[in-house]
């Protein structure tokens, strides 16, 4: 018999008889881990056990210790939900159930499910998985299998897509249940040790909204009930600080049917943020020698087919015939910054260039998926250019990357950095890609920064690193990328005289130090529950006069105060209701005057931390709270 060989994770590779399955493989390791093995991960997808190997395989092998055991067990609850709905309501088509990466959803149709129904649903599915019934995998002729769902075109559809040309087809069953599948699971429904759903959405077939409409219902499963408990804090946590419903609260911003979806309404308070925002980059971009540019929403579509932003983007943007010629709104800044570039010949002297513009840019993305600020139509980037020589690459990445980590630091995130390396598919030299590469582990080795290495997901004009906000739930976020870019510069033929005398080709820098305006909002305002800095509060003081006799003496407080952005709270309610509604409103520092306070000069001072300090100086007051704003303080620490 012929055998075939396959790579473990330790890198040794073994050599197996032809058509073995990864439990052979496993069994052929130690009968132990043969007699473990949940699943496999060949080539990084997730496979059944049972699935056979080629020749050259990379081969995980899955056991319940495993990072993917959860993925497995999930999927495996996905169905158990299923089974419990087709009992419940034995009209319910099934579509897709895929597992996620915190839970499992499955989309359905013909059923009308409210929160009553799931908790039904929810009791049906504890027995079946107390019943701990076998989940086996079957083949079935694709003949059988297509007849049998002759009137659920979703099955259908995964069978003539993701399941075209496979006979037998592969499917799980347990107990009365079966669904067409590709696996993996577990192997009995006892192993779910904890099982819940969570909410009912809808989502379009496909995810797209040319399709039908179906109803999504999200759930999650652990292999214990402790975790499955703080996996709901966490999660209930999250809700609390999540930005759509804060950013009403808070009156930071909405998005109105009216004026049209993922098209995000700043209000006062929103806008005194993105100023403060702004007002910061465009500091750290001016000290680092960048110049600032402007350019307009919208251009000639001339411009995106010279960029090839077209070619591959045309399908995202927005366009627009204007007198017979086409137009769009600006998908990215880049093209613009290019063509400033091309206006003047430069000499190798005049490098790095450096061009920044907080850029609105819009995409059309699915409306399906339009999210709060996460997913929008239209957003700010805070987009710098450079134009470099090769040899400058690792000086400017340097500089880029060193204020890209005052960010993190001045607003309290960690940071995940992974660095994205050359594709298979790429443009540029060789020597230029590898120049490229080496310096920018340069850069991260010389300034201590761990990072992973995503080998060949680099764009094909670029290796980059890519940052990713850590917040204070533990979430991540995309964050600023450093990207370099060979083929822009190729494309609107850009060059600088060398030395030499002869014409060379800029190497372009595309960086953010935020991302997006919009997505980093979201990040902040979640992050910090909506108690922002407070350099960056949108109201820093409320003075709450205990009585109407005060409010002249709170006229003169907030006129001293005519550097922060002061409130004075003049409805007639009780001091105590007026300092519950500045708590919910987040408002760093509370000034409570009353007689006493009027009568000795004074203020009484409470901050958000429900901290309190009578008889205060106001000078005092006024100067550290000055020093707090300008040190970009995270907390506020006047009363610490
Ligand atoms: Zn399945
Ligand atoms: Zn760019």
């Amino acid at each position: 018999m012929s055998e075939i060989v396959v790579t473990l994770p330790d890198g040794s590779e073994l050599s197996v008889a032809e058509g073995s399955t990864v439990e052979d493989v496993a069994y052929e390791i130690g009968p132990g881990l043969g007699r473990d093995t949940v699943a496999g991960v060949v080539d990084g997808d997730l496979v059944d056990k049972a699935t056979p190997l080629e020749d050259g395989a990379d081969l995980v092998i899955v056991t319940e210790d495993s990072d993917e055991y959860l993925r497995v067990l999930r999927h495996s609850a996905a169905h158990v939900f299923a089974q419990a709905l087709t009992r419940l309501h034995p009209e319910a088509k099934l579509a897709i159930g895929p597992p996620t990466d915190d839970g499992f959803y499955y989309d359905v149709t013909n059923v009308d499910l409210d929160s009553e129904d799931l908790a039904e649903i929810e009791a049906e599915a504890e027995t079946i998985i107390a019943a701990d019934l076998d989940i086996e995998r079957a083949e079935r002729p694709r003949e059988a299998v297509l007849e049998e769902y002759a009137d659920n075109p979703y099955k259908r559809d995964i069978l003539n897509t993701e399941a075209a040309g496979e006979d037998p087809v592969s499917v799980y069953r347990q107990g009365e249940f079966e669904d067409l599948c590709q696996g993996p699971h577990v192997e009995s429904t006892g192993e779910i040790g904890a099982f819940t759903l969570l909410n009912i959405s809808s989502a379009y077939w496909r995810g797209d909204e040319e399709n039908d409409t179906l109803t999504r219902v999200y759930g999650t499963a652990f292999a214990d009930e402790d975790e499955m408990e703080a996996y709901l804090e966490r999660r209930r946590e999250a809700e609390e600080r999540d930005h759509r419903k804060l950013g009403q609260e808070l009156d930071i911003f909405s998005i109105d049917d009216t004026t049209g979806p993922g098209l995000p309404l700043y209000h006062p308070n929103g806008k005194r943020i993105l100023d403060e925002l702004a007002a910061y980059a465009r500091d750290l971009n001016l000290d680092a020698g960048y110049e600032p540019v402007e350019t307009p929403h919208l251009f000639r579509t001339e411009l995106w087919k010279k960029s090839g932003h077209y070619e591959n983007y045309v399908d995202d943007m927005f366009l627009l015939d204007v007198n017979d010629e086409e137009y769009g709104l600006k998908p990215m800044n880049c093209p613009g910054h290019a063509t400033i570039f091309d206006q003047q010949s430069w000499s190798y002297r005049d490098l790095p260039v450096r061009y920044f513009e907080d850029g609105k840019v819009y995409r059309k993305e699915q409306r399906g998926e339009l999210s709060g600020l996460s997913r929008v139509w239209a957003f700010t980037i805070d987009d710098g250019h450079e134009f470099v020589r090769p040899d400058q690459i690792e000086d400017e990445v340097t500089l880029v990357m060193d204020n890209i980590v005052r960010v993190f630091e001045t607003f309290g995130l960690d940071a995940e950095v992974a660095l994205a390396t050359r594709p298979e598919k790429s443009v540029g030299s060789d020597e230029i890609w590898e120049r490229a590469e080496s310096q920018l582990r340069s850069v991260l080795e010389s300034r201590d920064i761990e990072y992973d290495v995503e080998e060949g997901d680099g764009a094909f004009y670029g290796p980059k690193i890519d940052f990713a906000f850590e917040d204070a739930l533990g979430r991540k976020w995309d964050g600023p990328t450093v990207q370099l870019d060979f083929n822009m510069p190729e494309r609107f033929d850009l060059t600088y005289t060398g030395e030499d005398n002869e014409d060379h080709r800029p190497v372009m820098i595309h960086r953010a130090l935020y991302g997006s305006y919009e997505r980093f909002l979201m990040v902040l305002i979640e992050h910090f529950d909506g108690k922002f800095p407070l350099w960056l509060a949108p109201e820093q003081v409320r003075i709450l006069p205990v009585s109407d006799d005060n409010l002249g003496y709170a006229h003169r407080l907030a006129n001293e105060l005519d550097d922060f952005r002061v409130e004075i709270e003049d409805r007639s309610w009780t001091v105590g209701r007026k300092i519950q509604q500045a708590h919910s409103d987040r408002v760093p520092y509370m000034l409570v005057v009353g007689d006493e306070e009027e009568a000795a000069g004074t203020v009484s001072v409470r901050d958000r931390k429900e901290r309190e300090r009578k008889d205060v100086d106001r000078e005092a007051f006024a100067e550290q709270l000055r020093e707090e704003r300008d040190e970009k303080r995270i907390e506020p620490d006047f009363l610490d």
